[in-house]
């Protein structure tokens, strides 16, 4: 059944009520517009008796909407103020969904405990911190099947970037290890409270079936995909010595794996860089 949802107005009694100033620093950006989070519900596909993480609940806006359309969710934020309101919030706006709500005071790259079942993250993520988020769920959780996240748009295109378009770098190389990405539609900077210097975009993904590889396979391809972007303009031969020891020893490595030493790390696919790992 349909929940009130927060907009300007309650967002501003809220943020008065708890004296909260919004900080660049946590990336503290609310969103004010029920459409829009409504929106975000209908893009992630929330059925009822879904557990949803969300990463930074703020004064609750994306909250009410996912328990709105019955999901269970983990809720956790780094904010202790914001933290400690949200129970309350939900308790007033949706008492009878007010059992389906977890919230958890922490910072979300230092969670190591989620649900046993399979999850989902849904959530206007804290922007200067997204990528790190979202490497940290899909590595540390094998049950976060699939998600829809908000992000800046630069960050959220370079994610779901293949090799040819100018944005692909190692977010896109990582994030594809774990499974499919696309962008899912833009979102107006005058959604938010208070309104941020950029454009955001919504992004869904889907864990493959199986993993790609092993822990070990995994750190060994995402340090060559980081040494081969670190130095984005150079050939892999030169790009890698760091990894290799030398141009020589990563042109052989190289030429194992079947790519050519002259390339560069941006015209390389995922497949790639785990060859080259499995040679290494
Ligand atoms: N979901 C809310 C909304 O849509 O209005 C707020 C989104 S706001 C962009 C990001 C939220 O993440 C803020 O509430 C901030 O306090 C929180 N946050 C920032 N860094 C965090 C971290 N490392 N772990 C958990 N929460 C964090």
């Amino acid at each position: 059944s349909e929940l009130r949802l927060l907009g300007p107005a309650e967002i501003r009694d809220l943020a008065e009520l708890l004296d909260v100033t919004p900080t660049k620093k946590l990336g503290q950006n609310f969103v004010i517009d029920a459409n829009t989070v409504r929106r975000i519900v209908r893009v992630a596909e929330v059925e009822p008796g879904d557990i949803v993480v969300e990463v930074g609940p703020g004064l609750g806006s994306l909250t009410l909407g996912l328990l709105e359309a019955d999901a269970r969710v983990v809720a956790v934020e780094i904010d202790r103020r914001l933290a400690a309101q949200l129970p309350i919030t939900v308790e007033q706006l949706a008492p009878s969904a007010a059992g389906r709500l977890t919230v958890v005071h922490q910072d979300a790259l230092a969670v190591t405990e989620l649900p046993e079942q399979p999850v989902r993250l849904v959530a206007n993520l804290p922007y200067n911190v997204s990528v790190p988020v979202l490497l940290h769920f899909l590595e540390t959780f094998p049950t976060l099947r699939s998600g829809v996240v908000m992000v800046q748009a630069e960050v959220g295109h370079r994610i779901a970037a293949g090799p040819g378009s100018k944005v692909y770098g190692a977010p896109s190389v990582k994030a594809a290890w774990y499974g499919d990405w696309r962008t899912a539609g833009n979102v107006s900077r005058q959604i938010f409270w208070p309104v941020p210097n950029v454009d955001s975009v919504l992004v869904a993904f889907d864990r493959r079936a199986e993993p790609r590889g092993d822990e070990a396979l995994r750190r060994r391809t995402f340090t060559l995909v980081d040494a081969a972007f670190q130095q984005r303009r150079k050939t892999l031969r030169q790009a890698l010595s760091v990894v290799f020891g030398d141009p020589s020893s990563a042109a052989t490595a190289l030429e194992a794996a079947g790519i050519s030493p002259s390339l560069r790390g941006e015209q390389l696919q995922l497949d790639d860089f785990v060859r080259l790992a499995a040679v290494a």
